[in-house]
């Protein structure tokens, strides 16, 4: 197969790029090598919605499962406007290399619906996602793929997946999905995960950086479930929250955004702009602000060739998946910045994912105080491991953490072997 094959789009081609070199420098066995550069299955469904108005609108989706050698596939379902099968196959590499990395048994998967959640009713959105779920039901299952919350999805997404799946079974079945509503088997902590995560890598990366985390100047591109957390979080330890943004606009407060009364403004009009006080600000400018920490939770590719070399930040924390491009990222580098890869900074959202699935295959549930402290032990275990992998080898965090993941999904090709 050749990147002309029909899981051909840039982030594929980024993901692919990133796996040869990574693949180069591991002396991966070429077989192996050969094997994880595309999906093991791909399925497309096309998804009839009633809508509002009485009509029926057909939406395409999309579930692909990247490799099943460590055990049963994992990974988010996104509802947005530019979903293709070459991005969501790009985001199933990733969740292999990511759930590998934090040593998860588990192989990458994602799921994507084209379509513009923002101008869908609720009852719109029960409808496709129920239909979804439907359609792609023969790739689901507790012990064969989990999805999860993730851009443009929910708590009540997962509730209505877990709700149409069960009722095919005739009986509740909760551990088809993780990131679901407390009441029908979620986990303690799940909502904060991703965010959380993210503090703990950069507490970690401020230290090896001789640096104190108090005190340091933070941007936020992203008030979502995942910069929302994290700015949160980052403000009660001290940081200056200077900027943040989410999809109307930014705002921009040299003395300190306070986050509990932003969250209220938000409450209150949806969305970050306007917050009294603060001067607007808009997204793209936000990126290359002066600033300590920039963290880039929003959508993909938002540091890019064109603003990469005005990034002040000294250290970014890849709150999104794919924030930052290749050339950017090789910007950043010889900038001397300090970049927490995705796969490594988002990942306190899967690895809380775990641990509701243990818990719901158990049906014995942790208190959320045991589930933080384990959170932060698997997250700078992980950021650890990474770091000293980069000093030995030399190389960036990004190169290192690929390193880990690619490593261990190609040991368990390697043992496994080629069936039949
Ligand atoms: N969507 C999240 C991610 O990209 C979480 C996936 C999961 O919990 O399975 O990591």
């Amino acid at each position: 197969m050749n990147a002309n094959s029909e899981f051909d789009s840039e982030l594929h081609r980024t993901a692919i790029a990133q796996l040869d070199r990574v693949a180069a420098r591991l002396g991966l066995d070429a077989d192996i090598h050969g094997r994880l550069r595309y999906p093991r299955r791909a399925l497309v469904v096309s998804i009839p919605v009633r809508m509002d108005s009485g009509k029926t609108e057909v939406f395409v989706g999309y579930r692909v499962h990247h490799n099943t050698v460590l055990g049963p596939t994992k990974g988010g379902l996104r509802y947005a406007p530019d979903v293709d099968l070459g991005e969501v196959s790009a985001l199933a590499m990733l969740m292999s290399w990511k759930c590998a990395l934090m040593s998860l048994p588990y192989g990458g998967a994602k799921g994507g619906v084209r379509c513009d959640p923002r101008k869908l009713s609720m009852q719109e959105k029960e409808n496709l996602t129920r239909r979804y779920t439907a359609e792609i039901i023969l790739m689901i299952g507790p012990d064969l793929d989990i999805p999860a919350p993730d851009l443009g999805t929910d708590e009540q997404t997962m509730a209505w997946m877990m709700d149409t799946y069960s009722m095919t079974q005739g009986k509740s079945v909760p551990g088809v999905v993780t990131g679901k509503p407390l009441i029908v088997g979620g986990s303690a902590g799940r909502r904060e995960a991703t965010g959380r995560g993210i503090v703990y890598t950069l507490y970690q990366a401020a230290r090896h950086l001789g640096q104190e985390l108090r005190g340091r100047k933070v941007v936020v591109q992203g008030f979502g479930n995942v910069g929302a957390v994290a700015a949160r979080l980052l403000w009660r330890e001290g940081c200056t929250i200077v900027g943040i943004s989410d999809v109307k606009g930014g705002i921009w407060k040299p003395d300190g955004i306070d986050i509990r009364q932003l969250e209220a403004h938000v409450a209150e009009t949806g969305s970050v702009t306007g917050f009294p006080g603060s001067e607007p600000i808009s997204n793209s400018d936000l990126i290359t602000q002066p600033c300590d920490v920039l963290i880039p939770a929003a959508v993909g590719g938002q540091i890019h060739e064109g603003n990469a070399d005005r990034v002040k930040a000294s250290i970014v924390a890849e709150g999104a998946n794919g924030p930052t491009t290749p050339e950017a990222d090789v910007i950043l580098r010889e900038r001397g910045a300090t970049v927490i890869p995705d796969i490594l900074c988002n990942a306190g959202g899967v690895v809380v994912s775990y641990f509701e699935w243990v818990q719901g295959l158990q049906y014995y549930f942790w208190r959320e105080s045991e589930i933080t402290a384990r959170l932060q032990e698997v997250m700078t275990r992980a950021f650890n491991r990474v770091w000293a992998l980069g000093s030995k080898e030399g190389v960036d965090l990004r190169t290192a953490a690929l390193m880990e993941g690619i490593k261990r999904v190609a040991e368990g090709y390697k043992v496994r072997g080629l069936y039949p």
